[in-house]
C-alpha cells in the first residue's frame, strides 16, 4: 500500500472539520486498507508507530529533524530555519523545500507504508555512537524519497504532532461504517484490547464475528471497570436484590497486572505502563499469581510504616520520580491489593459472575506481605453493611464497593453493578475522659474508652459514647501505657457524666472518631444528648488539645444535616 494513500486522506482529513466527513474518510481510508497492513495504518493515522499504551518517544527532536530536512531537500539548515519562523510547521517546511527541491535524487522510489512505518519504528533502536546522525540519516531518506504532500506528514508524524484531528474515540464510528459493524460491538473489541489496529483488522477480515473473537492478551491493559455512586447502603441493596459483595474501598492507584511466565507488567487505570516506577514488586508478584499468565485488576497502595495507615498516593508518585527508587521503595513500601481476575491461565475470566471470579481470583493468589486479595464479605444486613463501611473507614481507607454477585466485568464501563458506598460522615475529635478494664484477650489493657464533647461557653465536658472497636491490640497496648498516669480517683470537675468508667481519665488527649449516625441519646445515659452508632477509633490525636474538640454545636449541626439527607433519601427500610 502506498502512503500516497494515507498522505492523501490526511490531508482531506486536515482541511475538514466535520465530523461526518471525517468518519467518511477515515472509512474509506479503511475499506482501501489490506487487512495485513491495518495495525500500521490505524497507528499512522493516530500519529504515532506505537499503541497508545507504549510510551516510546522516536528519539529524534525538532533540531535534528529540521537537519534531516534539509539534507533531504538539498537546502541549508539555516533556509529551513528562516522558513520555519515563517510558517511555523516544520512538516509545512519539508513539503514546500521538497517541491522545490534542489536536490534531485537518482532513485526516487516510491514509498509504501511499510517502509515508512518501519524506518520510523526502528528509530529509537538505533543506540550508541553516531545514533544521531543515524537517526539524521533514516529520516532523510524517508523524505528524499517523499512527496511534498507525503513529507508533509512523515515530519509531523516524527514530531508526535500530526494535526488531522483524529482522536482514538472517534475510530470506534469511522471503523463501524467502514465495516458495517455495530459501534457498541467495535467499542467493546477495543476495550478487551485497547488497540484499534487490532479492532480494525479484526472486522475488516471477520466482520462481526471477527470482532466476538477478539480476546484479551497479556501484556496489552485492558480498559478497567469503573463504578457508579451509591448514595446509601439501602440504595445499593435495593440495586443489587437485597444481597451483595462489599469490598474494602482501597485508596490508592488503579493497578492492572499483567503476567507471562516470568514477564510482569503494571498498567494505571489510564493504561500507563508503571512497570519501572515499581521494580520492587516485581518478584513478590512472580512469587503470589500462581498461573503461569494472568491477568488481575487491584489497588497499589502504599502503606506508612509507622501507622499502618495508607498514605497518600501521590506522595508517593512524587517521591519515587524524585529519588532513587530502590530508597523510596525501602522507606515506604507499596502493596497491591487484588479485587478480580480477567484472566487466568488461558481462561478469560470477565465474561463469567463476580462470585466465580472472586473464588478463582482467591485460588490463584497466594497473599503474602507485599501482595494481598482486597477483604470481601457477602452481606444482605443493613446493619452488618453499616458496620463493616465504619470498621473500613476506621482503618483509613475511603468506604466500601458493593459489586453484585453475578455480575461480569464489563471493561471500560461505569456500571451500576459496581457501586461505591463512601461513608457521608464527617470523623469526630472528642475528649477521652475514662477507661473500662479489657476482658478475655483483652485482660490487663483498657479495652474500651468513653469519650466527651465540650460546652465552649461553660467549659464542661458532657459524654458521647464508649468506643471498644477499632484499635488494634498493640494499639490498645500502646494506649494502655499511655493513659495510666491520667488516671484519677474521682470524675474530673469539669466533666458532667451519669455513666460510670472502670477508671477515670484526666481530660487531656482527644481521640478522631468514625461511626455510622448520630443518635439522640438520653441524657441520663449520656449528658450531651446525643450518641453514636458504631463508633470507631481512628486514632489519637496527639496534636490536639481538649479546648478544640468538637463542641456540643457541631454535633448538633452534624445531626440536622444528616436528618435532612435522610429525608431526601426517604425513611429507612430497616
Ligand atoms: P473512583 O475513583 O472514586 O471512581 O472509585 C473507583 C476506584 O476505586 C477504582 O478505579 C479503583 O482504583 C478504586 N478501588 C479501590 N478499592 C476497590 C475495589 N475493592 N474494587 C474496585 N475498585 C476499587
Amino acid at each position: 500500500m502506498r502512503y500516497l494513500t494515507l498522505a492523501e486522506s490526511f490531508n482531506e482529513l486536515e482541511k475538514t472539520s466535520s465530523y461526518l466527513k471525517k468518519n467518511e474518510i477515515i472509512a474509506e481510508l479503511l475499506r482501501r486498507t489490506p487487512p495485513e497492513m491495518m495495525e500500521e495504518v490505524v497507528s499512522l493515522l493516530l500519529g504515532s508507530v506505537y499503541p497508545a499504551y507504549v510510551s516510546q518517544e522516536t528519539g529524534i527532536g525538532l533540531q535534528q529533524l529540521k537537519k534531516a530536512v534539509a539534507m533531504a531537500s538539498g537546502y541549508s539548515l539555516s533556509e529551513v530555519e528562516k522558513l520555519m519562523e515563517k510558517v511555523g510547521d516544520l512538516g509545512e517546511v519539508a513539503s514546500q523545500l521538497l517541491s522545490k527541491k534542489k536536490q534531485v535524487t537518482l532513485f526516487t522510489r516510491t514509498l509504501d507504508v511499510e517502509k515508512v512505518f518501519n524506518n520510523l519504528r526502528k528509530l529509537p533502536d538505533i543506540t550508541g555512537a553516531g545514533s544521531v546522525d543515524r537517526r539524521i540519516a533514516t529520516v532523510a531518506e524517508l523524505l528524499s524519497n517523499a512527496s511534498p504532500l507525503e513529507a508533509k506528514f512523515i515530519t509531523r508524524t516524527v514530531l508526535g504532532d500530526l494535526r488531522i484531528g483524529v482522536a482514538e474515540g472517534r475510530l470506534r464510528d469511522a471503523i463501524a461504517e467502514a465495516f458495517n459493524v455495530p459501534a457498541d460491538l467495535v467499542e467493546q473489541a477495543y476495550m478487551l484490547t485497547t488497540d484499534y489496529g487490532r479492532v480494525a483488522r479484526a472486522a475488516s477480515e471477520g466482520g462481526r464475528k471477527g470482532l466476538e473473537e477478539l480476546d484479551l492478551m497479556v501484556g496489552h491493559p485492558v480498559n478497567p471497570m469503573l463504578a457508579q455512586r451509591a448514595e446509601s447502603v439501602e440504595e445499593v441493596l435495593q440495586r443489587m436484590g437485597g444481597k451483595a459483595a462489599f469490598e474494602i474501598k482501597l485508596d490508592g492507584i488503579r493497578i492492572q497486572v499483567h503476567k507471562d511466565g516470568e514477564r510482569v507488567k503494571l498498567f494505571t487505570r489510564r493504561m500507563e505502563d508503571y512497570t519501572g516506577m515499581f521494580p520492587d514488586l516485581l518478584d513478590p508478584l512472580r512469587e503470589a499469581v500462581k498461573p503461569e499468565r494472568a491477568i488481575l485488576d487491584g489497588e497499589l497502595v502504599a502503606i506508612d510504616k509507622r501507622s499502618g495507615k495508607p498514605m497518600p498516593f501521590q506522595e508517593v508518585l512524587k517521591r519515587r520520580r524524585k529519588y532513587d527508587i530502590e530508597e523510596v521503595a525501602r522507606q515506604i513500601p507499596v502493596e497491591i491489593h487484588f479485587f478480580d481476575v480477567l484472566l487466568s491461565g488461558n481462561r478469560t475470566m470477565i465474561w463469567e459472575p463476580y462470585t466465580r471470579r472472586r473464588e478463582e481470583l482467591e485460588r490463584i493468589v497466594e497473599p503474602g506481605e507485599r501482595i494481598k486479595v482486597v477483604k470481601q464479605k457477602v452481606l444482605s444486613d443493613l446493619e452488618e453493611i453499616r458496620k463493616f463501611r465504619s470498621e473500613a473507614v476506621a482503618m483509613g481507607h475511603e468506604g466500601l464497593l458493593a459489586k453484585e454477585l453475578g455480575s461480569v466485568y464489563r471493561a471500560g464501563k461505569r456500571e451500576f453493578t459496581w457501586l461505591k458506598l463512601k461513608p457521608t460522615i464527617e470523623t469526630l475529635d472528642l475528649a477521652v475522659v475514662g477507661a473500662y478494664a479489657g476482658r478475655g484477650k483483652r485482660a490487663g489493657t483498657f479495652g474500651s474508652y468513653l469519650l466527651a464533647t465540650r460546652d465552649p461557653t461553660s467549659g464542661k465536658l458532657y459524654t458521647v459514647t464508649k468506643v471498644g472497636s477499632g484499635y488494634t491490640d498493640e494499639q490498645l497496648e500502646d494506649l494502655t501505657n499511655f493513659f495510666k498516669p491520667l488516671v484519677m480517683d474521682r470524675k474530673p470537675d469539669e466533666l458532667v457524666a451519669e455513666v460510670e468508667p472502670d477508671h477515670w481519665l484526666r481530660p487531656e488527649y482527644v481521640f478522631e472518631i468514625i461511626y455510622e449516625e448520630i443518635q439522640k441519646s438520653p441524657p441520663e445515659k449520656h449528658t450531651s444528648g446525643y450518641g453514636l452508632r458504631f463508633p470507631r477509633f481512628v486514632r489519637l490525636r496527639e496534636d490536639m488539645r481538649v479546648e478544640d474538640i468538637d463542641t456540643i454545636e457541631d454535633i448538633e449541626r452534624l445531626y440536622s444535616k444528616q436528618q435532612k439527607a435522610k429525608s431526601v433519601r426517604g425513611p429507612r427500610r430497616a
